[in-house]
């Protein structure tokens, strides 16, 4: 696919990707490091027989303490076609997968477009678009109809954070815009009769180390822009100080008991509804590895 001038993301860095790579890693193939049942999203995503995840290589952001930074940073996976994109879609729905997980898609959203369109009339799953958060509502409104569950973080309030931690100073006003675009697009939560998520909204935030004021944060402007009962809140305490955290000390450790509770108490008093993750979960083998397995 040609994209002479590409503004997919907020970096809006004016790549010509027939020709070269933008600041996020993409070049003109879509790049894909793993495709693969998951089990570890939330149990109204992963179910009994896992999400059908796919993960993209390259991201706009740029988070000192990704746990996928071999993907995001190194930009490690293979450059695929858009048919054969297509057909790991339906090769994930044959092995039973509850939905299609697009991991970190912001900056191939065309090409998806175009795969979703291979697969139209044979693809019967709902399609989870899994974000950082940092995206153009304009390159959103694309997919308005053709994802069924959005699946963004919200992972700063505070500019020096999001500037400091993931090079982008202007993230909480991007983002927030994202997310009121996305719940635009799917509204109210949705089940089916096994209790998996069929359309709607979960907004993931990880708790941080010394960031609980930041959180705190977050979680209120969730709860004064949407509508409490119609989307979902997932917070993370799986904080582990990966990747470049040696360089920003005050994050270079796990999050303490004391951190997370003082967050999860804010979510529980502002009445925001969803997932909270276990303290213990903060272990590092809870992240996946990468092997290009189903690409
Ligand atoms: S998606 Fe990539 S190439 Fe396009 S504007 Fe963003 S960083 Fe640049």
């Amino acid at each position: 696919m040609e994209i002479k001038a590409c503004r997919l993301c907020p970096r809006e860095c004016g790549a010509n990707r027939s020709k070269g790579l933008g600041a996020c890693g993409g070049g003109s193939f879509v790049k894909v490091a793993k495709a693969a049942l998951h089990q570890w999203e939330e149990p109204c995503i992963s179910g009994s027989n896992g999400s059908g995840t796919v993960f993209f290589s390259g991201c706009p952001l740029r988070c000192c303490f990704c746990q996928n930074y071999q993907l995001s940073a190194q930009n490690f996976g293979k450059e695929i076609t858009t048919q054969r994109l297509a057909d790991i879609f339906l090769e994930l729905q044959d092995q039973g997968a509850h939905n299609i997980n697009l991991v970190n898609p912001t900056h191939y959203v065309p090409w998806i477009i175009e795969a979703l369109g291979i697969v139209k009339h044979r693809l019967h799953l709902p399609v989870v678009y899994n974000s950082g958060g940092y995206e153009r509502c304009e390159t959103l409104r694309m997919l308005d109809g053709l994802v069924d569950i959005y699946l963004p973080d919200l992972k700063f309030a505070e500019s020096d954070r999001s500037k400091r931690y993931a090079g982008a100073p202007d993230y909480f006003d991007v983002a927030t815009s994202a997310i009121l675009e996305m719940y635009r697009q799917v509204g109210k939560i949705a089940f089916d009769q096994d209790g998996l998520l069929k359309k709607g909204l979960i907004i993931r935030h990880l708790v941080l180390p010394k960031g609980r004021f930041d959180s705190v944060a977050v979680l209120t402007w969730i709860a004064q822009n949407l509508p409490k009962e119609k989307i979902l809140l997932s917070l993370m305490s799986q904080f582990t100080p990966f990747y470049r955290c040696a360089e920003f000390p005050e994050i270079n450790r796990r999050i303490s008991t004391f951190e997370y509770n003082h967050v999860l108490s804010k979510a529980q008093e502002l009445g925001l509804k969803g997932y909270m993750q276990e303290k213990s979960s903060a272990k590092e083998e809870y992240t996946p590895l990468f092997d290009l397995s189903g690409v």
